[in-house]
């Protein structure tokens, strides 16, 4: 609704609208955090003006101190955070305030259950940023005025954090953004000098420009002072913050509190991360990096256009954020910055991409992020389980990305196994190396539709006998995954349910013995199961690997398992015919009855129901339920008489 050419009311977007109401709404625990929010894009301003004063120097003009201030007036409730840095236009404004950019918004919103403290759990890692304003003030105006513009072009936003706000042309703006708090009724205690100071010092004592606010004169030094003379004195500031860029600082130096507040900063999370790496390198490269591992996975892990990678500093100045190229996809949840001597300040993400030094930090990085998470895994092994739980399914892409990191990545990987007592993914491959038998010479897996399908398959029967460990395998991605990973820890992988049980070593002489002997028993039975299913099996073959049931499914050594022909059939991709091999337990009476079935059609229900159930052991359909039941039925009848 415009009212003159150059004021206007506008409607917040509607995703817009419905966070800052669960924001007023659900975070309001912590309403102190609004000033680190407010003090956190004051010095990504500030960044950006840096940056883009790289190439347009007149942009900073005779004020080029870079800094951010903090003003209170405990009559009229008001804070003002104000800085000098880059500023915004009027369409930037309205892009910025009064819409959320952020793709998978609408699903993340649609995710919220309701129930407060979970949803600000969630509303944190998405971080909300300058809507927490809204939590301490019932009015926001933002006066801001975009580097390089002259100083009647600013404007003046305003809203009461409902459903609008009012956008207006205002002169006499500095460069730069001035946010003011009309505080709320419960906030005004943030009017004050104590409070404000505690909080800059509690949150933003690692930003890197000076944060500025009102000096205190102690209170002996009053008495001295002439009274008079005090008021003509201009309002003096000082920085009640370090103003160093926290990596730069050595290591002993930096408390965990700051390495956490920083996590936030550059982040925009809202929980404390889990882990973190700091580290100079010198040498050939030179070069800085501060990697965290967040607690929770973001909103949009799985989204593939989410931002995602470092921010960039090349000798101290902000470059970029995102910046994607040093790290693999497989460690997208890792953040944190990186600051090299060796790039050129005015690179781009074109260059990014085709610059050798980029590609030796980026394999330094992942290493170092690889070792990070190692190092996780063997001190706090129940933070690690954490974190599997949150990026185990994205860490699990990385043998298939980066294959000279192979080991190492296998290293990380965990799954639940035979062995495991709860359904946690809490075995990592080291330690089933480590309760290996004698004489075992593979890793013994299998993949399932999910672990209820795999505990109760039967391919697991021989291994439970035997007490050899399996790995279950039953994330979507686990087949493909071992597509990529063929050994660790120089032992060979082995899908149990694939080609012809091999068990090596493990097999004892007895167990040769009676093989051949029972195939030659059962040669005829095999070629008779062999015609009666035809076409819907490549091959019948005895199998030893079933203690407790009649027959299961196998898949041929190079034929495409389940799971991967559902993901590509999903795909809409071309999924190349194979069929299943039959294979009949010879010790099971109801083998050993059907051999001597003289009644062909008897025969032909009975292998059918056989070859039906083991299809249903796998978690496969039935290609036919209805002729399934009907011979099931029909030998029922024959029972009841
Ligand atoms: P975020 O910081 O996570 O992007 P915010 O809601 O805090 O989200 O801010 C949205 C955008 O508004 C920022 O990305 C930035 O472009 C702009 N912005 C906010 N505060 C300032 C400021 N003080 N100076 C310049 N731009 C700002």
């Amino acid at each position: 609704m415009t009212v003159n050419a150059q004021s206007e009311t506008r409607g917040f977007e509607t995703e817009a609208k419905q966070l800052l109401h669960l924001m007023i709404h659900s975070l309001y625990s912590n309403k102190e955090i609004f000033l680190r929010e407010l003090i956190s894009n004051a010095s990504d301003a500030a960044d950006k003006l840096r940056f883009a004063a790289l190439s347009t120097p007149e942009l900073l003009q005779e004020d080029t101190d870079l800094k951010v201030q903090i003003d209170f007036d405990g009559d009229a409730n008001t804070v003002s955070i104000t800085d000098n840095g880059i500023g915004m236009s009027r369409d930037e404004l309205v892009a910025n305030l009064g819409t959320i950019a952020k793709s998978g918004t609408a699903q993340f919103l649609e995710s919220l259950t309701g129930d407060q403290k979970k949803d600000a759990q969630l509303i944190g890692q998405f971080g909300v940023g300058f809507y927490s304003a809204f939590m301490v003030a019932d009015e926001v105006e933002v006066h801001t005025r975009k580097a390089g513009t002259e100083a009647n072009e600013g404007t003046l936003w305003k809203s009461k954090g409902e459903s609008e706000y009012s956008i207006e042309p205002a002169d006499k703006v500095s460069r730069g953004t001035m946010v003011v708090l009309h505080l709320k009724e419960d906030a005004k205690e943030f009017a004050e000098a104590y409070r404000l100071r505690s909080i800059v010092k509690k949150y933003a004592d690692h930003i890197s420009i000076p944060v500025m606010m009102e000096k205190q004169s102690p209170p002996e030094a009053d008495e001295e002072n002439d009274k008079e003379e005090k008021k003509d004195i201009q309002t003096e500031y000082e920085a009640i913050n370090d103003a160093k860029a926290l990596w730069t600082r050595s290591r002993s130096e930096v408390k965990d509190d700051e390495y956490k507040e920083f996590y936030k900063h550059i982040s925009h999370d809202f929980q404390d991360p889990l882990q973190w790496s700091h580290n100079k390198v010198e040498g050939k490269l030179e070069y800085t990096s501060l990697l965290y591992i967040p607690a929770r996975a973001p909103f949009d892990l799985w989204n593939r256009d989410a931002a995602r990678g470092l921010k960039l500093y090349v000798q101290r100045v902000f470059i970029m954020d995102d910046a994607e190229q040093f790290l693999p996809l497989y460690l997208r949840f890792v953040k944190g910055v990186v600051d090299s001597n060796d790039i050129s300040l005015n690179v781009s993400r074109e260059i990014l991409q085709q610059d050798p030094v980029v590609d030796s930090m980026r394999s330094a990085l992942t290493k170092r992020a690889l070792d990070m998470l190692e190092k996780l895994r063997k001190k706090d092994k129940e933070k690690y389980d954490e974190l599997w739980q949150e990026f185990g399914q994205v860490l699990k892409e990385g043998p298939a990305e980066d294959f000279s990191n192979r080991e190492k990545i296998g290293g990380l990987l965990q799954f639940t196994t035979t062995q495991s007592s709860g359904e946690a993914q809490d075995q990592g491959l080291r330690e089933y190396i480590e309760r290996i038998q004698e004489g075992q010479d593979k890793i013994y897996y299998l993949v399932a539709e999910s672990l209820k399908a795999a505990r109760s398959s039967p391919h697991l029967e021989i291994f439970r006998k035997k007490g050899i460990e399996v790995i279950l395998m039953h994330d979507r991605i686990d087949e493909w995954l071992m597509s990529h990973l063929h050994e660790f820890d120089g032992k060979q992988f082995q899908d149990v349910a694939r080609g012809e049980l091999d068990l090596g070593k493990l097999d004892d002489e007895v167990d040769e013995k009676q093989k051949e002997e029972s195939e030659k028993a059962f040669e005829g039975l095999v070629e008779r199961i062999k015609k009666s299913l035809g076409e819907q099996v490549k091959e019948v073959r005895l199998t030893h690997r079933l203690t407790d049931s009649a027959a299961c499914l196998a898949i041929d050594e190079n034929d495409m398992g389940a799971q991967m022909r559902k993901i590509m059939e999903a795909s809409g991709q071309a999924v190349p015919d194979s069929k299943p091999i039959f294979e009949i337990n010879p010790e099971h009476p109801l083998i050993q009855k059907l051999d001597t079935e003289p009644d062909e059609d008897r025969f032909a229900d009975l292998t059918a129901i056989l070859f039906g159930q083991a299809s249903l052991a796998e978690g496969g359909q039935l290609e036919d339920p209805g002729e399934f039941s009907s011979r099931l039925n029909k030998l029922l009848l024959e029972l009841a008489g």
